[in-house]
Formats: structure tokens, C-alpha cells, sequence
């Protein structure tokens, strides 16, 4: 069965389109989207050996081969440009899911719709959107076997919209939708975050009163502060 959380990335695929999964490991979201009908094909693209193998077999197992193309290449080069409507990359550091798209930007001409599931630093993937004038759409926060994932949906758009340019700071750390909505999953997430850098800055205050220290302490009271403020 799938984990819910690829199946919340699968949720927001729009029906018919073609799908392009990046870093598919055992290519279950495109096998699952496919066996639903909702997707009449998909490429599953993976970069390692070990797991564009286990790609390979799922695909045949499942007999799927007619609507899946399992591909090996490093993130968007397994692509033509035009060839998919979507792009789903999912359980991944945000800082690489954005040098993936950064790489690839020839081949998102004709892409509407991204799907991002970053394990951590969904920041580097906002920063990322705005600077390519993609409009986030849509966000999710979920927990699953103790561990919380973020899911970030963007189309070509206006990439400011959904911010609001008071809080600029906060939100491309905590995300525009999330901060708003304030669900239980994410209020857990910010609170262990704040508990990991409040024990960072403890170390620091007895650690040599450097003017290195002094800055790092500096940026820790101020993402505290700016989390707090979003908590309240
Ligand atoms: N997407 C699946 C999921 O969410 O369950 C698999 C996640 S797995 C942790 C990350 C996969 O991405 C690995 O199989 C890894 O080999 C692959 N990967 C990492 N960098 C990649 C890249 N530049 N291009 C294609 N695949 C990549």
C-alpha cells in the first residue's frame, strides 16, 4: 500500500496528465496513478543503479510497462522538453529538489503543475519558485510514523501571490498556506525546531564569545522570535 504521504502528493496530480516522477526509487507513485486510471503515463526517472532497478522490476511486476517509462539519468535530463504535463520529485532535501528544477529548466517548458516533497528545507524550494515566477498553489503538512513531511504545489503564475510581504520571512521558512492554517502537524514541527535551536544557542552562550558566535546566536533569537510570533 502506499504511504500516505505519496499519496497526498498523488492528490494533487490533475487528472489525465502526463506525469514525469523524479528520483522514483521503486516507482510506486507512477505505478499507483496509473493502476487508478488517473494518469495514462508516466516516467519514472532515477539516477542511482540499485534503484532504477527496483523501478524497472515494480513496473514489470505490475505489468505497466506499456504506460511507464522507467528512465535513468540524473533529475530533469531523462526528460524532452514537452513530454509531461507534471512533475512530481518527492523525498528529497529541499536544496536538492531545487537544483534538480535548476538544472532542468529547459525542460519545463510546457510543465503546469510541480509537486514538491522536500524532507527538509522546504525554504530553498520557495526561494526557488519566486525567483522562477512559479506560484505556489497549495501546501500540505502531514505526519506519518512519527516523522512530518511538507508537500508544496506550484503552477507558472504570479510567484508573490500568496505571500503576504510583512511577514516575507516567516513564510518562506514556514510556508504561506501552512502559517495560516497552523495544524497540528506543523505547530509539532516548529516547536521541535525551536527546541533544537534553543539547545544550539545554549551551547553557544557558554562557548568563547566570538564575533562568529555572537552572529550565529544573533540569527538563532531571531528565527526564534520570528517562529514564536507564528505560533502565538
Ligand atoms: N520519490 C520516492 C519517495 O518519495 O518515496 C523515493 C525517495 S528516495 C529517498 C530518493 C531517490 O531519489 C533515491 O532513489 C535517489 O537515488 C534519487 N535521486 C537523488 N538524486 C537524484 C537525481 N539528481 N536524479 C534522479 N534521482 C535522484
Amino acid at each position: 500500500k502506499l504511504s500516505q504521504r505519496l499519496q497526498s502528493v498523488a492528490g494533487y496530480i490533475p487528472e489525465g496528465s502526463s506525469i514525469a516522477d523524479i528520483g522514483s526509487d521503486h516507482a510506486y507513485l507512477p505505478c499507483h496513478v496509473v493502476k487508478k486510471g488517473r494518469v495514462p503515463f508516466a516516467i519514472a526517472g532515477e539516477v542511482v543503479e540499485g534503484p532504477f532497478q527496483s523501478a524497472k522490476k515494480q513496473v514489470e511486476s505490475e505489468e505497466l510497462t506499456n504506460q511507464i517509462d522507467v528512465r535513468k539519468g540524473d533529475g530533469l535530463a531523462v526528460l524532452s522538453p514537452g513530454e509531461v504535463d507534471c512533475i512530481t520529485i518527492a523525498g528529497m532535501g529541499g536544496a536538492l529538489i531545487a537544483s534538480i528544477l535548476e538544472q532542468g529548466l529547459d525542460k519545463l517548458e510546457g510543465v503546469t503543475r510541480l509537486i514538491l516533497q522536500p524532507n527538509l528545507s522546504a525554504q530553498s524550494i520557495r526561494v526557488w519558485l519566486i525567483d522562477h515566477e512559479w506560484q505556489l498553489i497549495a501546501e500540505e503538512i502531514l505526519e506519518e510514523d512519527g516523522k512530518i513531511y511538507e508537500i508544496l504545489v506550484a503552477e507558472k503564475g504570479e510567484p508573490h501571490r500568496p505571500y503576504n510581504q510583512e511577514k516575507i520571512h516567516s513564510e518562506l521558512l514556514m510556508g504561506p498556506f501552512l502559517s495560516s492554517k497552523k495544524t497540528e502537524p506543523f505547530v509539532k514541527k516548529w516547536k521541535s525546531e525551536m527546541k533544537n535551536w534553543m539547545r544550539i544557542l545554549s551551547k553557544l552562550e557558554q562557548a568563547a564569545d566570538t564575533e562568529d558566535n555572537r552572529q550565529k546566536k544573533e540569527e538563532l533569537q531571531n528565527k526564534l522570535r520570528m517562529v514564536e510570533e507564528v505560533l502565538d
